[in-house]
């Protein structure tokens, strides 16, 4: 799994974890939510050299998939640097990637 597919499936954990499932595991929806993430990312044109995905000028997410995203991102992200500090840096630093440099 690459970092950006790793970095979704913790946020997904604890998003899913505060929300649905409190005893630990995931519901099926985030379940679902994770599996679809993970073959966006799995398809993604930029392929290890993408910009994380709130960057992305491609958008490749469904609209209802895009918007459980987005919650999930807005609830987990801060949260991210307390459970999966590494994790949570190295998205920051990708973050400020923009998609034009990322042919280098
Ligand atoms: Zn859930």
């Amino acid at each position: 799994m690459n970092l950006e597919a790793r970095t979704v499936a913790a946020m997904i954990l604890i998003y899913c974890k505060a929300h649905h499932a409190p005893g630990g595991g995931l519901c099926p929806d985030c379940a679902d939510l994770m599996g679809y993430a993970g073959r966006r990312i799995e398809k993604c044109p930029f392929g290890a050299g993408k910009p994380v995905c709130n960057q992305c000028t491609v958008h490749c997410y469904k609209p209802d998939m895009r918007e459980r995203i987005r919650e999930v991102m807005r609830y987990a992200g801060p949260r991210m640097l307390a459970y999966h500090p590494v994790l949570a840096v190295r998205h920051l630093l990708r973050s400020r990637r923009k998609t034009s440099n990322i042919e280098r």
